[in-house]
């Protein structure tokens, strides 16, 4: 018997989400991973930028990082914008009552901050000016050459904090802001749901029936959680608020893009750019652990993740 039909066999733990929205295993592994359109929610969320700082960083571009509220959740939701020019809809409309001064504090302000700046809405160093409508709404279009870079992350604390090797999300991530430093637009949307969204607590037991030989779908399913519980309609509703329709998507994953694109396709991925393990690129490059080949080479198998596994 192999670990396979063991982990097959073993009790669901905790029954915390109903059968019926948990995907089902059978021998050839999980069953229905492809996400049709008409699976999707009718109606997007709609989300706010309620602040908005540069932030310089250590590897050389600057990013403007964005944080959203939104009425489906009380988590900061984020935005990673490289290129001042790509701007938020929501963040730049004019709201009843506030001065320059307060729309420079949260963020609503063109080119740079500077000691002694007092208008918002006009750089006059940099020559550029916003206008807006009779409703407060900011009018001006970004031109961009070409769609943009987009990443859709999902936080993991332990990936991106605690140096973990049982994923390769820090690698993901860090390779991606890459890009988009070099390209000088993108967007990394970093959305609040920690281990496929069942929560860092559940992921550490996840963590724990994977040492105990079950793979990663399997343990979630052991929990009682589906494989993958992210949603992605929230990162559609801040791309269409940073104005971003067409874009360039870094992902294996086709599931992501049918789910970023929503219902109605109201973004369009013009474009996939495929994220290769570093590890699989160069000899000594990337992240080395029999946890982080397992947890791809389940992703390629059950998940249906466009990537080719190399040969070993
Ligand atoms: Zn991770």
């Amino acid at each position: 018997m192999d670990a396979q039909d063991v982990f097959q066999d073993m009790p669901l733990i905790s029954p915390t989400i109903s059968p019926s929205k948990a995907i089902s295993i059978n021998g050839n592994g999980i069953q229905g991973h492809k996400l049709e359109r008409d699976q999707l929610p009718e109606t997007l969320p709609s989300v706010e930028c309620v602040a908005r700082a540069r932030i310089p960083t250590t590897q050389g571009p600057e990013i403007f990082l964005h944080l959203y509220s939104n009425n489906v959740d009380n988590k900061e939701h984020l935005a990673i914008v490289f290129g001042e020019d790509i701007r938020s809809k929501s963040l730049f409309k004019r709201r009843p009552g506030e001065t320059q001064h307060d729309r420079m504090t949260r963020g609503a302000y063109v080119g740079k901050l500077r000691p002694g700046r007092d208008i918002a809405d006009r750089d006059d160093v940099l020559g550029i000016e916003l206008k807006f409508d009779e409703d407060g709404n900011m009018v001006n279009e970004t031109q961009l050459k070409e769609p943009v870079l987009v990443r859709i992350h999902s936080e993991c604390y332990t990936g991106e904090t605690a140096w973990s090797a049982r994923c390769d999300c820090g690698e993901q991530f860090d390779e991606a802001g890459r890009l988009m430093g070099e390209n000088g637009h993108g967007c990394i949307v970093y959305l609040r749901q920690e281990g496929r969204g069942i929560g860092l607590g559940e992921k550490l037991k996840a963590y724990n029936l994977q040492d105990l030989g079950a793979d990663t779908v399997q343990a979630n399913l052991m929990l009682r959680h589906p494989a993958d519980k992210r949603s992605f309609s929230l990162a559609t509703a801040i791309l269409l608020d940073l104005g971003l329709v067409e874009i360039q998507l870094l992902t294996n994953n086709p599931d992501k893009i049918v789910a970023v694109e929503g219902k109605n396709r109201s973004v369009k991925v013009v474009k996939r750019i495929p994220m290769i393990p570093l590890a699989w690129q160069q000899e000594n490059a990337g992240i080395k652990s029999k946890e982080v080949e397992g947890y791809l080479r389940t992703k390629v198998e059950k998940m249906g993740h466009l990537l080719t596994t190399p040969d070993v």
